[in-house]
């Protein structure tokens, strides 16, 4: 079974590759959701929604919100800040599975966690 849970954080930055708008400093509100699958525990959970909200506020919302990307990634796609966050995920022991951004309301990346 797999709980999912949603985050938000404000961010800005710029992507110099890009021949159009995204080339300018810009921000998004960015929402990421964190999946995570396992068998239910003895308490009648996969994982305790304010402990998973404890480690993810704590490696991922309060590392990204109100910065500047560019200061933490040479190119801070959607597809990359997806892919540092499940690196700091991994550092904090957390089994995710699936990792969702939304970078706009019509735009996201997923991340699915392989062997
Ligand atoms: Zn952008």
């Amino acid at each position: 079974m797999s709980i999912i849970r949603r985050y938000s954080f404000e961010a800005a930055h710029k992507l110099d590759w890009h021949p159009g708008k995204c080339r300018s400093l810009h921000g998004h509100s960015y929402v990421l959701e964190v999946e995570v699958t396992g068998p239910v525990g003895e308490h009648g959970v996969v994982m305790d929604f304010a402990e998973l909200d404890t480690v993810v506020e704590e490696c991922v919302v309060s590392r990204l919100d109100h910065t500047y990307l560019n200061d933490l990634l040479d190119n801070p796609t959607a597809e990359l800040v997806a892919s540092a966050v499940g690196g700091w995920l991994d550092e904090a022991a957390i089994g995710w599975s699936v990792l969702r951004l939304w970078e706009t309301e019509r735009g996201s990346v997923v991340v699915r966690r392989t062997g």
